[in-house]
């Protein structure tokens, strides 16, 4: 049986507000403090009152009145014993954790793998990428296919189920990522999803079957008063390179809820938006949009305009410096 300590370790370690993502909870902050509010779980609404307090761990809903901690709330659910409740919560904790090391030991092969593999560098150099410092920043790998699979069952001893229900390997047991280079999305700190880009067959994009996570590097530029909000990993990384490090993305020009939620917290942020300025407009398009959502919300938005055909990444390799880029923040509509 599960003694007091054991049941608060359970708590921490599977975090309130990340357990209702689980069942699609998208929540806005309210207040300056760790507060959120939704639409409740446990009753039908149309309007939220269902606030969870993430510093304490503790969910309450003035609709319905339930509150408590994570296994009250499971026991109202799931409609469980409080001895079953923990029951179901441990079972759920084991799979969890063991996926985290899953993931984990994914992406340290493959960034043991990125100095290994010649092709992959030179990718990132025509990408205008030459400080390793940055990469390991970023904590950029490769998949050279074919070899991942071996490494986790053999060396790592995982097992093969979880490598195919995370989807690491496709329904022929082969590597799903195969010649592209990685990159781990982190959602508060947690592994939860890997990006990767073909350095040669299409799609040029591909995410694992699951939520792509926050904002890249959100938790060390919130408190920036201004960010810069670009589409792709690579616009990213050279913005970094040039001292922007107040530079986010959403892994594309769509942000999920809770991306939305993070960009949206502090009515005092300044958004820069430098999507891509592509022929056909899509990029655009988006960040049109996105501003105007985040001038609802009380935020100062600004869209970049680059010249003809470009993304952040492909004017720094056709030469802009810093000083060109700071022109372009500054003119951003
Ligand atoms: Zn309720």
């Amino acid at each position: 049986m599960w003694n007091c300590k054991d049941i608060e370790k359970l708590k921490r370690d599977l975090p309130l507000l990340g357990y209702l993502k689980r069942f699609n909870w998208t929540a806005r902050r309210v207040g300056s403090g760790q507060e959120y509010v939704g639409l409740c779980l446990l009753h039908t609404e149309t309007r939220p009152s269902f606030h969870v307090n993430a510093a304490k761990n503790l969910f309450y809903c003035h609709g319905c009145g339930y509150g408590g901690d994570l296994i009250r709330f499971v026991q109202v659910y799931f409609d469980l014993s409080f001895r079953d409740s923990v029951a179901h919560l441990v079972k759920e904790w084991t799979q969890t954790a063991s996926d985290d090391d899953l993931l984990g030991d994914t992406v340290a092969f493959y960034q043991y793998q990125l100095n290994r593999h010649q092709e992959a560098l030179d990718y990132l150099n025509q990408r205008g990428l030459r400080d390793p410092e940055l990469y390991r920043q970023l904590g950029l790998g490769y998949a050279p296919g074919c070899s991942l699979r071996e490494h986790l069952l053999s060396v790592c001893g995982h097992r093969f189920d979880r490598l195919a229900a995370l989807g690491l390997i496709n329904q022929q047991g082969r590597d799903s990522f195969f010649r592209r280079i990685m990159f781990p999305c982190l959602d508060q700190g947690r592994i939860v999803n890997l990006y990767g880009r073909s350095i040669g067959q299409p799609p040029p994009h591909r995410f694992l079957p699951h939520a792509k996570g926050g904002l890249v590097a959100w938790e060390t530029l919130r408190g920036a008063p201004s960010v810069i909000l670009v589409e792709g990993l690579f616009d990213l990384a050279v913005l970094w390179q040039a001292g922007f490090r107040n530079t986010t993305s959403a892994l594309g020009c769509h942000l999920t809820a809770d991306q939305f939620t993070q960009l949206s917290d502090d009515p005092g942020r300044q958004v820069f938006i430098a999507f891509d300025s592509d022929a056909n407009a899509a990029g655009q398009r988006a960040a049109s949009r996105l501003a105007l959502q985040l001038h609802k919300a009380g935020l100062q938005a600004r869209i970049l305009r680059l010249p003809d055909g470009h993304d952040p990444n492909s004017f720094f390799v056709s030469g802009a410096s810093a000083t060109d880029f700071t022109r372009c923040l500054e003119e951003a509509r």
